[in-house]
């Protein structure tokens, strides 16, 4: 079953931009995925083909209009595929997220712009509001490439047979060890014994104490729930 992206957006031509290359864009010329880019504004309805409208109560900036986003929405949803929407305000994106949604049929995603969305759309749809982080983007678009390119390295065959991912940062509720390679010796540092020695076991343990150690340090809100999912579920501990 192909991954079905649709992204609802005042700009199509910025898709695919970089999932047009590289992993994402071999595997949508493979076929693994489908993007179809939609142009709101094609739902709009008086002559204008207005899409925004001033805000209510005053204010700055200009909101989409609820009524030419339903439209949209109406005229190109696919049966079992969720709606989202990048947004702020909405959920803070993670990983198992992204891989709930990457094991399903595909996603929708509607792009904002300007200062956003008439909050009735989500009052009136089933929509899921996601933010990719705490700071604010011009539009809606660079962040659906952002899930987009997330769910699509995990589709099957897209990262190949010897990456599966599943060691990767926030796959086990942790970061993820750090990487060396050649050369042995650079700028006076060495890549540490360990990683050198052959040992599996050792190196396995290794990378789990320094995955522990860094998540600690760097991300104490990461730390505390793994923490917390690890008194819960013993046996799903890493
Ligand atoms: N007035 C809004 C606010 O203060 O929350 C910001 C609107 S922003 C300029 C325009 C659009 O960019 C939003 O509607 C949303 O689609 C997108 N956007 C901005 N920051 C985002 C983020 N952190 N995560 C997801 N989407 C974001």
């Amino acid at each position: 079953m192909m991954f079905q992206a649709t992204v609802l957006t005042l700009y199509p031509e910025m898709f695919p931009g970089p999932l047009g290359i590289s992993l994402a864009g071999r595997a949508l010329a493979e076929g693994k995925w489908s993007l179809d880019a939609v142009q709101i504004r094609d739902y709009a309805t008086d002559k204008h083909r207005s899409v925004d409208d001033t805000p209510a109560g005053g204010g700055a900036g200009m909101v989409m209009r609820a009524d030419v986003l339903a439209a949209a929405i109406d005229g190109t949803a696919k049966p079992g595929v969720p709606l989202l929407a990048m947004t702020p305000r909405g959920r803070p994106l993670r990983q198992e997220r992204v891989r709930t949604l990457a094991e399903g049929p595909g996603v929708a995603i509607l792009c904002g712009r300007f200062e956003g969305i008439d909050q009735r759309l989500f009052e009136g749809r089933e929509i899921e509001e996601v933010s990719i982080g705490d700071y604010v983007l011009s539009g809606g678009e660079t962040a659906a490439i952002v899930l987009l390119d997330a769910c699509i390295r995990l589709l099957p065959g897209v990262m190949g047979a010897a990456s599966s991912g599943d060691e990767e940062s926030f796959e086990a509720g942790l970061l993820e060890y750090p990487h060396y390679t050649r050369p042995q010796m650079w700028e006076g540092r060495t890549i540490p014994e360990v990683l050198r020695s052959g040992d599996h076991a050792a190196i396995k343990a290794w990378r789990v104490s320094r995955a522990e150690i860094d998540t600690r340090l760097r991300r104490p809100d990461l730390w505390e729930r793994h923490i917390g999912a690890r008194v819960q579920s013993p046996s799903g501990a890493r």
